[in-house]
């Protein structure tokens, strides 16, 4: 649905995207994430046409962006980094405007402003933009990206500058519409992208650092670590790295044969086993790993 080949980017002699690939099909979300300045705003101006690639060819189904622009583009809900400026429309009127710039007929503009503003439950929807909060103004940039039922949703950093409360809500709804549409979204909230997405991208000064499902690059980068509590005096001789909390003494291993052996070794000593802990890390610490 839609499809990302050989895409790079230059701003001049400045290489911001760097030959970057992926395709994503109907029901799926798809994250990109990656530090300040990696590149995933570009590539987002890139799939709506704002900004043209350097190299390669974007498809939203079977229209390429480049040469079939108008087509493409009527398939994208697109929300930007930054929420609308119309300051002085009130939610209703702003939707009702994009509503008809796309063409949707009256009634059915009106049953679905309203369905979508309940579903994002938006209230004061007759305040202007320009007295609305930040979450306000969010949720009605998200509806605009709706208001002519695209299958495909871009979404750039669509919980930015959100409370945690109004952001998870945002993101449910987003998971929500997972079924019925191609979802490609850029967030800095990786503990959100674990939930939600399906497959993600980490990107780094415009090259892909890793991309397959969120499960995949968790056990391929992250891993299993493994921590032995336990009580003995002496620990001299012992080879892995020690903590002493609570009054206890810690051990810590990614290899569960290490553990074991250590566990065999405190016994031997008349030493006493607390417990067995063991930590998967998550797509935060897989994160910080690999764009350090
Ligand atoms: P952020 O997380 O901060 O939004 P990003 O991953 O979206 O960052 P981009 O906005 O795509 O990153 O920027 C990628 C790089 O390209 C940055 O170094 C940025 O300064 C540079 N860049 C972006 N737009 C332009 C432009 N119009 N002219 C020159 N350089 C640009």
């Amino acid at each position: 649905m839609l499809k990302v080949e050989n895409v790079s980017k230059k701003y001049g002699d400045f290489q911001a995207v760097d030959n970057i690939s992926f395709r994503i099909d109907k029901g799926e979300i798809f994250g990109i994430v990656g530090p300040n300045g990696a590149g995933k705003t570009s590539i987002i101006k890139m799939i709506v046409g704002l900004i043209e690639p350097s190299e390669g060819e974007i498809w939203i189904s079977r229209y390429n962006i480049k040469t079939m622009s108008e087509e493409a583009k009527q398939l994208i809900g697109y929300l930007p980094e930054e929420s609308p400026v119309y300051e002085d429309m009130t939610a209703i009127e702003y939707l009702d405007f994009f509503g008809e710039i796309y063409g949707v007929e009256r009634r059915e503009l009106k049953e679905r402003v309203d369905a979508i503003l309940n579903d994002l439950n938006l209230k004061h929807r007759n305040r202007k933009l320009g007295e609305m909060s930040k979450g306000m103004r969010r949720k009605v940039a998200i509806a605009r990206s709706l208001i002519n039922n695209p299958p495909v949703l871009v979404y750039d950093e669509p919980t930015s500058g959100l409370d945690p409360i109004t952001s998870n809500y945002v993101m449910e709804y987003i998971r929500k519409l997972k079924g019925e549409k191609t979802i490609l979204l850029t967030t800095h909230n990786l503990y959100q992208a674990e939930k939600i997405c399906d497959r993600i991208m980490i990107l780094k000064d415009g090259r892909v650092v890793a991309a397959g499902p969120v499960e995949e690059i968790k056990q391929r980068f992250g891993g299993v670590r493994y921590a032995l509590w336990f009580r003995l005096n002496n620990i001299s001789g012992i080879d892995l790295p020690v903590e002493n909390r609570n009054g206890c003494r810690v051990a810590f291993s990614s290899n569960i044969e290490n553990i074991n052996a250590l566990a065999r070794e405190v016994s031997r000593r008349g030493g006493e086993i607390l417990k067995i802990e063991h930590h998967t890390s998550n797509l935060e610490e897989v994160f910080l790993k690999m764009v350090k």
